[in-house]
């Protein structure tokens, strides 16, 4: 599932679009349609004002209470492709012209995304963590989050309400990075290592959108391309192979529902 990085990197690929005015939108699968507060058309002829991320979410502000929300699931991918160029590929189920002459595609084979048409965007994002990426979130921030928290700390890691854009391999990588395992209660983190982890997550997400996202089997781009952190993964995904600093192999195993990779010996 894209997570914080690479949509992040989408943003940035599709950044160039600023202030191109959007001229239709086709949409070929209502299903993606999550929620239209009014009417899509309303946007055409009006300027792309500022395109945003929240969390794991794209969001380009349009007019004053007219936004378009993107979220693209498990496996969506969103990508701009230029004016001539043919729209090629299956599952793609809307596409936004713009007065520049490019389209931005969204395709998505499993379909768990979607498009969002919001009126009040501070109401959508009310319940919604801090940014990891922001300054608002420091080590004094996180040890609010865990104090007295018995939920092991990579499942709070994964609640957006607390964190947002955090996801299944950030969350691992992060705790790797910082030498918490990650079944640990998450109130039992020290002040060392909630700062430790504080600097872990910041550095993961950051070293990850300097190399474009991590490309599993879906992900890709705002040109279409696939990211690069997946040669740089030193947990996530690889269970049995030798931890990269200790040599033995890794483990993996459910917490709060979800596959997670770690090692036994460099991480207590
Ligand atoms: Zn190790």
């Amino acid at each position: 599932m894209p997570e914080l990085p690479e949509v992040e990197t989408i943003r940035r690929s599709i950044l160039s679009n600023e202030n191109a005015i959007l001229v239709k939108i086709d949409i070929f699968h209502p299903g993606i349609l999550r929620r239209q507060d009014f009417d899509p058309a309303e946007l055409y002829g009006q300027p792309i004002r500022r395109i945003a991320r929240r969390g794991k979410f794209l969001v380009f502000f349009m007019q004053e209470e007219r936004h378009i929300i993107v979220h693209l699931g498990m496996s969506g991918r969103f990508y701009m492709i230029e004016k001539g160029q043919e729209l090629s590929g299956k599952h793609i189920h809307a596409v936004l012209h713009l007065d520049n002459g490019r389209r931005l595609v969204y395709q998505d084979a499993r379909r768990f995304g979607g498009l969002r048409f919001v009126i009040d965007i501070e109401d959508f994002f009310c319940r919604m963590g801090c940014e990891p990426l922001e300054d608002e979130f420091n080590a004094d921030l996180l040890a609010k989050l865990v104090k007295d928290r018995k939920v092991a700390i990579k499942t709070l890691m994964l609640n957006q309400n607390l964190i947002a854009g955090i996801g299944n391999i950030y969350a691992d990588e992060a705790l790797f990075a910082a030498g918490i395992l990650p079944q640990r209660p998450a109130g039992s983190l020290t002040t060392v290592e909630v700062e430790r982890l504080t600097q872990a997550i910041k550095q993961v997400l950051n070293e990850s959108i300097e190399q474009r996202g991590t490309t599993f089997r879906d992900f890709r781009d705002g040109y279409n391309k696939s990211g690069g952190f997946q040669h740089h993964l030193q947990v996530y995904g690889r269970i049995n192979e030798p931890c990269r600093l200790c040599g033995r192999p890794l483990a993996r195993e459910r917490i709060g529902g979800r596959s997670s990779h770690y090692c036994r010996h460099c991480q207590s």
